[in-house]
């Protein structure tokens, strides 16, 4: 279970640098962050991952989040069997997005209606789209280190990779796009009023519980705050529940901190592992999309049935037993990083909101974006390379959450806990 044997990834590696940018499909994905040879996977099974070179980790990055119910579960590759009988595209209407946008429904109070796309940036992008068709103004509201996806209006001081790499502006937005985006400190509720008193907004985009700059919760109220400055105003309130929705709770964030949204973005669980996502809401907000009202939007893979079956397949496990799972594993593994770094004298913060957490390396509460970025990502880079050599995979990057399965057995947990010790170690050298 030693990185020792990394030659297939390395040779992989190679020959994708040579035809993708940076070697990948998603900047996150090339290690840039920790250093190394990213490890190209060649199975998963459970809670467990196996590389090209025949290592196997425990997997605490579940593709970001997708695979809640771990890799291969019985009833979602039983239910992509049964799909890929009938067809893998039709162009048509069919009856598996009718399912699954009922079951978004039934799970998520606020959304009375559902569209279907196949990635979270569609939907935020879509969301977005319909707000500003909605209220007919242009101005967005966004807050920094919040991540939405890689829409051009939202990318502005953007978590996940854009943190990661400490990327500033991104090249390629114009000025256009990006001045109609006012990026504001999270949690900073004076500069949302501010922001209203002065300008005429569309709409306020938040994370549920932003998720992209590690885990930073709400504090108390927010965004209820949030809720009653867009009802006074008339903006529309869209909360991002693409990571936290489905994960946290059977509904999301929203299961936890009920604030109604006018606007509600899904993507990662209700994919199941396939290339499926979502927007809704209100009905009379979402009847001004097309055919029904007049602001376009569309996608000839939307709703695919292959992405739906899987989608589908999951929520319908997702049941109060997995949920209590989920709760036990993110628990066990946060305290025994914490005991484990802590037992070592590495400053850091343990952040938790229902089963998300993340470690921040740093010493301070970490309330916002500001905070975030002043961690020491040295230690996180030696505490990650320790953690692969002894077969635990995860996030390549101290920006992000750590993600657990419902798979996640008492076994794949203790090969988690066994190796923190000797990470610990390392951090406290990095
Ligand atoms: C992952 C994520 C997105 C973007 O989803 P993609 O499917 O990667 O486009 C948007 N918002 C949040 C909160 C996310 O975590």
């Amino acid at each position: 279970m030693s990185s020792s044997s990394d030659k297939t990834s390395q040779e992989l590696f190679d020959r994708a640098r040579a035809v993708v940018p940076g070697g990948v499909n998603s900047p996150v994905r090339a290690f840039g962050a920790v250093g190394g040879t990213p490890r190209f996977m060649a199975s998963g099974q459970g809670p467990y991952l196996t590389d090209v070179d025949g290592n196997r980790y425990v997997d605490l990055v579940c593709s970001w989040g997708p695979m809640i119910l771990g890799h291969r579960h019985p009833d979602v590759v039983s239910a992509l069997r049964e799909a890929l009988d009938h067809s893998t595209s039709y162009g048509a209407v069919t009856p598996g997005e009718v399912e699954l946008a009922e079951e978004i429904v039934s799970r998520m109070a606020p959304v009375e209606k559902v569209r279907l796309v196949s990635s979270g940036t569609e939907a935020t992008m879509s969301a977005v789209r319909l707000a500003r068709g909605f209220t007919g103004r242009a101005k967005v509201v966004k807050f920094a280190g919040c991540y939405h996806g890689h829409v051009d209006a939202l990318l502005a001081a953007a978590g996940s990779g854009v943190a990661t790499f400490g990327l500033p502006d991104t090249p390629g937005v114009t000025g256009a796009s990006a001045a109609d985006t006012i990026v504001l400190p999270y949690n900073d509720i004076a500069a949302v009023e501010e922001a209203f008193a002065n300008t005429e907004i569309a709409c306020v985009i938040t994370e549920a519980c932003p998720a992209n700059m590690g885990i930073v919760p709400p504090s108390d109220g927010f965004n209820a705050r949030l809720r009653e400055l867009c009802t006074a105003d008339g903006a529309l309130l869209i909360v991002d529940e693409v990571l936290t929705g489905f994960r946290v709770s059977r509904s999301g964030w929203y299961g936890l901190d009920p604030v109604d949204a006018d606007l509600m973005t899904f993507g990662k669980v209700m994919g199941g592992g396939l290339p499926a996502a979502g927007f809704g809401g209100r009905a009379e907000v979402m009847d001004r999309l097309a055919p029904e009202g007049p602001v376009y939007q569309a996608g000839t893979l939307s709703g695919n049935p292959l992405a739906c079956a899987a989608g589908l397949a999951t929520l319908r496990a997702c049941d109060d037993a997995v949920y209590a799972r989920l709760d036990e594993v993110a628990g066990t593994i946060g305290a025994a990083a914490s005991a484990a770094l802590t037992a070592e004298g590495v400053p850091h913060r343990l952040q938790r909101a229902g089963n998300l957490f993340s470690i921040f390396f740093t010493d301070e509460p970490v309330t916002d974006f500001a905070a975030a970025r002043r961690q020491d990502s040295a230690a996180y880079r030696a505490f990650f390379h320790s953690m692969l050599d002894q077969g635990v995979y995860l996030p390549p990057s101290a920006y992000e959450a750590w993600f657990v399965s419902a798979a996640h057995d008492d076994e794949a947990v203790g090969r988690v806990t066994d190796a923190l010790p000797l990470a610990a170690k390392a951090a406290a050298r990095g």
